[in-house]
């Protein structure tokens, strides 16, 4: 997720202004301003019940996502900042799992990277970063291989600073491994005959933290043609509870989910109730909400160019952008059950009939 405000200045500027006019029309524009600173089933002949999804399902365990996240968000990587060794690090592990699982990277692809330059990362107020790369990994589809659904985490975070490690479990290292588990599920699935009908992209993009720079280069340089990417769902903090859910943690934010596609939203809905049964909290999606999370992660860049997407959050916490948002303070069983919901309606989307129609503007 990245941080709302890249300048202090801007952020008191914001707040003030914010209490002065709270309650006129002032409040959105200022948002934009502030904004602007820093968004069927079965494979073949094989017929699939429940019972079955809900087994792959349950192949995304608390102990299998802790063992990566202490690995990704240990002092060993180093913050993840894009571009240095330890980002570098952190997705040769990626890589290696993928490799482990028999997973590889897309057709079309050289390799398990998309280089993203420098030069297309840099901006007049921030410091220069370094070439940096997504990742991707890519299980192709049995009936409808050019369809393709994207499921996406930024796997920078913000790196180092006066010697101390930002480790970025939380942000995002929780969606960074939750797509581990979710194409090691998929992977089980296609090993018993039930592979994907659709195409799915496991996209780890970089630089999230400096301005979405990763996922604004696929969506500009897409492998797959923009018009057969069918839905992103991106999952950027998803181990953690916020202060309005402190009480109960069997919740997830969703965001922008009907925003360009009812039945995207309508997908969701009935695969969290078939599978999952979190409570799905959608106060951030709110257009009025002056947090504008919806512009805040990678998904954005997808939405932008008319793909709907979900947006899998758990809201902020006492340690957002902190060096204590470490492994050990993780809900596993949390980032495990949040995982299964993109699972099953990544499964929906990669099986059934039809791909989601975009009905609205996404405003
Ligand atoms: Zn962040």
């Amino acid at each position: 997720m990245i941080i709302n405000f890249t300048c202090s200045i801007y952020k008191f500027l914001s707040l003030y202004l914010q209490y002065q006019f709270m309650k006129k029309l002032f409040l959105f524009p200022i948002s934009l301003f502030v904004l602007s600173c820093s968004t069927g089933q079965g494979n073949g002949p094989k017929e699939i019940t429940n019972a079955d999804v809900t087994k792959y399902m349950n192949t995304i365990v608390p102990a299998d996502l802790k063992t990566h996240l202490f690995i990704v968000a240990s002092d060993e990587m180093e913050g993840r900042n894009t571009g240095e060794p330890g980002q570098k690090k952190a997705g040769q592990y990626l890589i290696d799992n993928y490799k482990r699982m028999g997973i590889s990277f897309p057709t079309g692809a050289q390799d398990f990277y998309q280089k993203v330059p420098a030069e297309f990362m840099a901006r007049a107020f921030s410091p220069k970063l370094n070439d940096s790369e997504n990742i991707w990994a890519y299980i192709e589809g049995s009936e409808k291989p050019e369809e393709v659904l994207v499921i996406s985490a930024h796997y920078d975070h913000v790196g180092m600073k006066n010697g101390e490690v930002y480790n970025g479990a939380d942000d995002d290292g929780s969606g960074t491994v939750a797509l581990l588990e979710i194409a090691q599920a998929f992977m089980e699935a296609k090993k018993e005959g039930y592979g994907p009908k659709r195409s799915i992209l496991f996209l780890h993009v970089t630089g999230e933290e400096h301005g979405l720079h990763g996922s604004r280069y696929y969506s500009e340089n897409p492998l797959f043609p923009i018009a057969n990417t069918i839905a992103d769902l991106n999952i950027d903090m998803i181990g953690r509870r916020d202060e309005a859910h402190k009480n109960n943690g069997n919740y997830v934010y969703l965001i922008g989910s009907d925003r360009l596609s009812t039945d995207l939203h309508n997908i969701s809905e009935a695969a969290n109730t078939k599978y999952t049964n979190l409570s799905l909290d959608y106060t951030f999606n709110d257009v009025n909400d002056p947090n504008q999370f919806y512009y805040r992660s990678d998904h954005y860049n997808f939405a932008k160019k008319g793909i709907p997407i979900i947006f899998y959050f758990n809201g902020v916490h006492e340690d957002y952008h902190q060096p204590t948002d470490t492994p050990d303070k993780i809900e596993y069983d949390l980032l495990a059950k949040r995982a299964q919901l993109a699972f099953v309606t990544a499964w929906e989307l990669a099986n059934r009939d039809n791909r989601p129609v975009v009905d609205k503007k996404g405003k």
